[in-house]
């Protein structure tokens, strides 16, 4: 199949129904996630080999069984099955079956053969009583029944079926799919291209690590996280700097970007104030909207088009950089990329804090897991403290309705490991 390049995203697309004041989290991600669609061109042939890490393009069907022909599951005797209760007297045939070297000829009922681990079983073959449990002499064994017909056998496609459909279009592999794919005779396969997203910072008061800063700058805490994020989701990061909030330097930053990218993902200047020159730029040069979602720490994101290119504008405090990161900008990438919208998976943990929360939305608070099996979160909230998210190994989501959490009440724990890389798919 030819490559192909998918249509354009609409317009429009990110805006939100009239009216909607703060969007709920999970109304939120509803909405991004019927909004999106894939991006990158597909029908790109590569080697199985090559293919950890990649999301399918076309479906896979396995092209031959596994195991290939029945065969033996252990280091024995093969013979015509069942045999009786009682002792059990065969003679051997001579020869043997092994797994690089299969059986020549018929073994006659009643008589066994030697067989090893992986060997096709020969003619007249579909039964292997264990080595361990025979008597064996010069010219024949002895072992007790009863032993059922196909004991110690893989019978042919039980664990692959030839032609039976292995993962479909939008999966993204991993190392023990290329396992299972090789097993079935796939040597090769069609991806999509990997999405290529640019990650710029703005910010006046932003410098570049390694260069000097006074009291009143910070030094840039988003785009190297957000660029190692990137790399370790499989996909392609683009460094698209850092820029001053000045609209003629953002403009060609962007341009920039929409040129070599399939996203951009820019960190500050995303709300509505007079230094938001993301903001600003996209929504008179570009198109913008801006998501109030009620959740803690968070908002504003923005999501827009500049020249077709989608771009999330993530907030400029690395706290809710992360979060935004994780909650929306991680599955949103997926989609875009070809796979599929997943949900992270949650642990029910019992709580080793209380908390007071304000009904209407959703928070997220940096959280692990201590020694006892219980959930912690850090000491304190601040979204400043930038310290968190490094101590933290994932997220105590509260959903939009709770407003109090006991010493021992159950709450959600999500692991960075699984919002990164989801281990199911919801849909
Ligand atoms: P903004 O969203 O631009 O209003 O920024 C919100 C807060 O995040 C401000 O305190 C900024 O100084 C800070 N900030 C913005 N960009 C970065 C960055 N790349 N690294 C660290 N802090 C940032
Ligand atoms: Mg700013």
């Amino acid at each position: 199949m030819p490559i192909i390049q998918p249509p354009r995203l609409r317009n429009d697309c990110f805006a939100l129904p009239s009216g909607v004041n703060w969007t709920p989290v999970d109304q939120a991600k509803q909405r991004l996630r019927n909004v999106l669609s894939v991006v990158v061109s597909g029908g790109h042939k590569i080697s199985v080999s090559e293919g950890n890490d990649r999301i399918l393009f076309s479906e896979i069907y396995a092209a031959r069984s596994n195991p290939p022909g029945s065969n033996s599951a252990v280091d024995g005797y093969g013979f015509s099955g069942p045999v009786e209760t009682g002792m059990q007297v065969l003679n051997l045939a001579p020869g043997r079956a092994s797994a690089g070297a299969p059986f020549d000829g018929m073994v006659e009922k009643g008589r066994a053969v030697r067989i090893l681990t992986g060997a096709l079983l020969p003619e007249g073959v579909d039964t292997v009583v264990l080595e361990e449990d025979c008597t064996v002499e010069a010219s024949r064994i002895a072992f007790n029944g009863p032993l059922n017909k196909w004991s110690n056998t893989r019978g042919a496609g039980e664990d692959i079926l030839k032609g039976s459909p292995m993962f479909g279009v939008g999966h993204r592999l991993s190392p023990t799919d290329l396992s299972y794919i090789a097993s079935a005779g796939v040597s090769n396969i069609e991806v999509f291209s990997r999405l290529k997203v640019g990650v710029l910072s703005t910010g006046d008061e932003v410098r570049e690590l390694g260069s000097g800063a006074l009291d009143w700058q910070i030094y840039d805490a988003n785009r190297l996280m957000l660029l190692a994020m990137i790399r370790e989701l499989g996909f392609e990061a683009v460094d698209l700097g850092l820029v001053k909030d000045e609209r003629n330097k953002v403009r060609q930053a962007l341009n920039a970007g929409a040129e070599k990218c399939d996203l951009l993902i820019t960190s500050g200047g995303a709300s509505a104030g007079d230094e938001d020159h993301i903001s600003a730029i996209l929504k008179s040069e570009g198109m913008l909207n801006s998501w109030r979602i009620a959740l803690k720490p968070g908002r504003p994101l923005a999501l827009g088009l500049w020249n077709d290119t989608p771009i999330i504008g993530l907030p400029g405090n690395p706290v809710a950089a992360w979060v935004c990161a994780l909650v929306f900008g991680r599955p949103a990438m997926e989609v875009l990329a070809g796979g599929h919208w997943r949900e992270p998976r949650g642990y029910k943990l019992e709580a080793s804090f209380r908390k007071n929360k304000r009904r209407g939305r959703s928070e997220y608070l940096r959280a692990r897991i201590m020694d006892d099996g219980r959930v912690e979160v850090f000491p304190s909230e601040g979204s400043g403290r930038i310290s968190s998210i490094s101590w933290s190994d994932g997220l105590v989501e509260i959903g939009f309705e709770e407003e109090l959490i006991e010493l021992g009440s159950k709450v959600r724990f999500i692991p960075y490991s699984e919002f990164l890389r989801p281990s199911y798919v919801d849909l």
